[in-house]
C-alpha cells in the first residue's frame, strides 16, 4: 500500500512539474510577443521621507497585461525573462519609459518627485554596452543622473566583483544613485559591501512585517539600518503596512519608507494626482 501511495504521489508530482514546464514555455513565447503588442506598462509606488513625511520619489514597477491571462505578476515572469535573456530588451524599455516619465513630471509639476527608482537585472548590468545605453537614455530623455536611482539585489554583488565595482563607479560618476534591494534575504558578502559605491540599503519587507511582533525581526531590521548608517548611507524600509511599523522605523532613524500604509503601486493617472495633492504622512 505504502508503495502504491508513494507511486501515486510521485505521479502527481510529475504531472505538476510537467504542467509547470509547459506554463513556463508558454510564458516565454508570450513574453517575446508582449513587447511588440505593447502589453507592458509601469506602475509607480511612492517613496516617502520619514523626516518630512513627503513623497521624495517613486519606484517604477513593471506590469504585464496579458491579452488572455490578464495581469501577470513580475515575480512570475521576471525569472523567466532573466533565464531567456529577454530581460535585457524589456529592462531597457522600463528604463527608458521611467526616465521619460520623470522628465514629463519635471516639466509638468512645480513639485516633481526628486527621484525615480528602477529595478535592474544582473543580465542588464553585465551587457558590454550597458553604460552606453544608460548614457543614451539620459541624453534622449533629458534627465540628470541624480534623478535616477537603480536598484540591484545582493545576489548581483556575488561574482566578478572588480568588474562590478568599475561599472557601479561609472554610474556614480554620472550621479546616478544605487540601492541594494531586498537587503537581508540574499547572501551578501559583508566583507565586500563597503567596496561597492552604494547609496541605500532597502530593508526587505520580511523584516518589516514582523517588526512589532517581539521576535527577531526588529533586531534584524535595526541591524540593517545601523549597518547602512555605519557605511555612511541611508536605509529605506520596504513593505511598511501599519502605523506600528512606521513608529518602529522612526525610532530606528530609518530615512525613507515605502509600502501600502502610504500607497500601493499606482497607475500613471493616480501617481500624478498624488504628485499634485502632495499628501503628507
Ligand atoms: P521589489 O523591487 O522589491 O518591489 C517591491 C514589491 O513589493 C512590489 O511587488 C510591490 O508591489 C510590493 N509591495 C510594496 N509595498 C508593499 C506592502 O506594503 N506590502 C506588500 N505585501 N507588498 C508590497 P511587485 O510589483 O509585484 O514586484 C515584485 C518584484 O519584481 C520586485 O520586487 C522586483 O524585484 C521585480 N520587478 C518589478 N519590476 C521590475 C523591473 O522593471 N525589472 C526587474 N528586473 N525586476 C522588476
Ligand atoms: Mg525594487
Ligand atoms: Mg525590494
Ligand atoms: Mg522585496
Amino acid at each position: 500500500r505504502a508503495k502504491e501511495q508513494g507511486k501515486a504521489r510521485y505521479e502527481i508530482f510529475d504531472r505538476a512539474m510537467y504542467a509547470e514546464a509547459i506554463q513556463k514555455l508558454q510564458i516565454e513565447n508570450d513574453l517575446r510577443q508582449a513587447a511588440v503588442g505593447q502589453e507592458f506598462h509601469l506602475n509607480y509606488q511612492p517613496i516617502v521621507s520619514l523626516d518630512t513625511g513627503k513623497i521624495i520619489g517613486f519606484e517604477a514597477l513593471l506590469r504585464w497585461l496579458h491579452p488572455e491571462r490578464g495581469l501577470i505578476s513580475p515575480s512570475q515572469f521576471i525569472p523567466i525573462a532573466e533565464e531567456t535573456g529577454l530581460v535585457v530588451p524589456i529592462g531597457e524599455w522600463v528604463l527608458f519609459t521611467a526616465c521619460s516619465q520623470m522628465k514629463q513630471w519635471q516639466t509638468k509639476f512645480s513639485h516633481p518627485p526628486a527621484k525615480i527608482s528602477v529595478n535592474l537585472s544582473l543580465k542588464q548590468l553585465r551587457e558590454p554596452d550597458f553604460l552606453e545605453k544608460i548614457d543614451r537614455i539620459l541624453t534622449e530623455t533629458e534627465i540628470a543622473g541624480e534623478s535616477l536611482n537603480l536598484e540591484l539585489t545582493e545576489s548581483m554583488l556575488m561574482d566578478n566583483v572588480e568588474e562590478l565595482i568599475f561599472v557601479l563607479g561609472q554610474l556614480r560618476a554620472r550621479n546616478i544613485r544605487l540601492s541594494i534591494d531586498d537587503f537581508g534575504t540574499g547572501y551578501s558578502s559583508l566583507s565586500y559591501l563597503h567596496r561597492f559605491p552604494i547609496d541605500y540599503l532597502k530593508v526587505d519587507r520580511a523584516f518589516i512585517s514582523g517588526i512589532g511582533a517581539g521576535g527577531k525581526s526588529r533586531q534584524i531590521a535595526a541591524t540593517i539600518i545601523s549597518l547602512a548608517h555605519q557605511l555612511g548611507i541611508k536605509a529605506i524600509a520596504e513593505g511598511v503596512e501599519t502605523p506600528t511599523h512606521l513608529q518602529h522605523l522612526h525610532a530606528l532613524d530609518c530615512e525613507e519608507a515605502q509600502g501600502y500604509l502610504f500607497s500601493k503601486p499606482l497607475d500613471l493617472a493616480a501617481a500624478e494626482s498624488l504628485i499634485l495633492t502632495n499628501p503628507q504622512w
